[in-house]
């Protein structure tokens, strides 16, 4: 018996709400936003209520320049929700914004993770999952060329 290949359940969405409606509704428009503290100044990502540095609730919304560097990576090579099937292997990495905040993101645009090293400079791309704009990032190949 083999069962017909069937296409992918949907992607799963985030949960979106109140809080960190803004950093998703500024995808939409191209833009990564983040959080950043009116008292101490630390900057961070997702969204929360107060600053998790100071504890400060004077918190507001800025834009990101869209660079960022390489912390680490790992390749799934293994679908663990269908959803993602089509799209093994892929790369999932945590990424430093140049303005602070660390976020857990998708590295696109290598063909292999052999091209990827600590600290590389990467660039935003934002990229449509069915309703959802999300924050993926590639290498910046421009900026090693400068680099070397
Ligand atoms: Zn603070």
């Amino acid at each position: 018996m083999h069962a017909p290949s069937s296409p992918p359940p949907p992607l799963p969405a985030p949960n979106i709400d109140e809080l960190n409606r803004p950093h998703w509704e500024a995808l939409k428009q191209g833009e990564l936003r983040f959080q950043r503290c009116g008292a101490c100044g630390h900057s961070w990502l997702p969204a929360r209520e107060q600053c998790p540095s100071c504890l400060s609730s004077q918190v507001d919304w800025e834009v990101a320049s869209g660079r960022a560097s390489l912390v680490s990576w790992i390749t799934y090579h293994v679908a663990f929700n269908k959803a993602f099937k089509d799209r093994i292997p892929y790369i999932v990495a945590i990424v430093t914004l140049a303005e602070g905040p660390r976020m857990l993101t998708n590295i696109v645009n290598v063909v292999s993770e052999d091209e990827l090293t600590i600290d590389m400079p990467l660039v935003l791309v934002i990229e449509w999952e069915g309703e959802t704009a999300v924050a993926h990032f590639r290498p910046d190949s421009l900026r090693e060329v400068h680099r070397a």
